[in-house]
């Protein structure tokens, strides 16, 4: 099966990884706050967090923004369902805003009128949180517009997005939100098994994400919230944290993995262009890029004019071993957010897009000759 994402490890990696393990910290060491600061740099952030999922990293966002019983969190439905349980997991409603046909991101038009609406009602959202699918920045000026109008703050979930631009800065420089998350696991641009990390321009909300991060626990005395007795060895709880951190062996994989992100970019750009050359002649729609911007990538997905012809190439494909996948069954539908009175029909664009979608492979050891077979598997399906 050609797989629709999957990593790229080489000999480097692999050093990388060895040394962590033979050396003295295994957690808690020096080489997270060097993937932490190669990172920053690479985004143009002044800061970044690494956690052990960009679930978590999205958590300790929202944490650190507040975000409590009463609030409300606002994304898309296009999504996986780690940015709707996030608010979910603080305590606070879960709403979403529908999208645009030919890019999958939020739709600005749509983010308007509801919040237009909220405001009449009372029900304004404390964080929304745009996502970056398939790679591409969503329209983030607009978005800090409404956000300066409306006074909600912004994560960007950039899980698919890391080695993206957006008006030549790069994606996670914050320009125009309070937090950016990017993801790695394996199927994403970059991996480290497991992990995330969250960058900001803002020092106060990189404290809170830290001391979050470990307990809510620090040896920090300008941290401390009472006088401390005179013992080197007296740490505090000032708050109620949790273990999200990341071990010394996914920051050394991350940091060797960074140094390689715009030969994964350009791979996946080139094989993308390809794609489109030879999808041109089909009956079948691919997905824009808006031109705000660069994107990463991460996903390159076709739309159907007809559901059921979807789900039947789907099919065939999988069949001949091509490993077509479906991004996303919108996070509304889900039995879980059904019992909070979502249903089919509350986001008619987002659902459109879900039976209409397929996602080819896409990834950093992705063949010509693979990507051949693909091509003609599909045109097969089609005739
Ligand atoms: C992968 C992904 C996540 C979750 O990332 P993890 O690192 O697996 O926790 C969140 N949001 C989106 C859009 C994703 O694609």
């Amino acid at each position: 099966m050609i797989p629709y994402g999957t990593q790229s490890i080489d000999q480097n990696d692999i050093d990388a990884v060895v040394a962590a393990l033979q050396s003295d910290f295994l957690t808690q060491g020096p080489v997270l706050p060097r993937f932490e600061s190669a990172l920053a740099e690479r985004v143009e952030a002044r800061f970044a967090v690494a956690v052990n999922s960009a679930t978590s990293a999205l958590h300790l966002s929202c944490l650190a923004l507040g975000l409590g019983e009463g609030d409300w969190l606002w994304t898309s439905p296009n999504t996986f369902v780690a940015s709707a349980n996030v608010g979910k997991l603080c305590g606070a409603k879960v709403d979403f805003v529908d999208i645009d046909l030919d890019t999958g991101l939020m739709s600005m038009d749509a983010l308007e009128q509801k919040l237009v609406q909220a405001n009449k009602d009372s029900r304004m959202p404390k964080i929304v949180m745009p996502v970056h699918f398939a790679g591409q920045s969503c329209d983030m000026q607009r978005l800090h517009q409404l956000g300066q109008q409306y006074g909600f703050y912004i994560i960007e979930d950039a899980s698919h997005a890391i080695g993206a631009s957006y008006f030549g800065r790069p994606v996670g420089a914050c320009q125009f939100s309070d937090v950016t998350v990017f993801s790695f696991h394996p199927v994403k641009i970059l991996t480290t098994g497991e992990g995330g990390v969250a960058t900001s321009n803002q020092p106060g909300l990189v404290e809170t994400m830290r001391l979050l991060r470990s307990h809510g626990v620090t040896r920090d005395r300008s941290q401390m919230t009472e006088p401390v007795d005179e013992t080197p060895w007296g740490y505090q709880q000032v708050m109620l944290g949790l273990n999200y951190r990341m071990t010394e062996l996914q920051a050394a994989l991350g940091l060797s993995q960074l140094s390689k992100l715009e030969d994964f970019v350009q791979f996946r750009r080139q094989r993308v262009t390809h794609y489109q050359k030879k999808l041109s002649c089909l009956p079948v729609q691919s997905i824009v890029e808006h031109g705000q911007g660069r994107s990463a990538w991460h996903l390159f997905t076709l739309l159907f004019d007809d559901p059921g012809l979807r789900t039947s190439v789907f099919s065939r494909l999988r069949g001949k071993g091509v490993g077509v996948n479906v991004h996303y069954i919108p996070v509304h539908t889900q039995p879980f957010y059904r019992q909070f009175g979502f249903d089919w029909g509350d986001f008619p664009q987002a659902e459109d897009w879900y039976r209409r979608t397929l996602t080819l492979p896409l990834h950093p050891k992705l063949t010509f000759s693979q990507q051949q077979w693909v091509v003609d598997c599909l045109e097969e399906a089609l005739a």
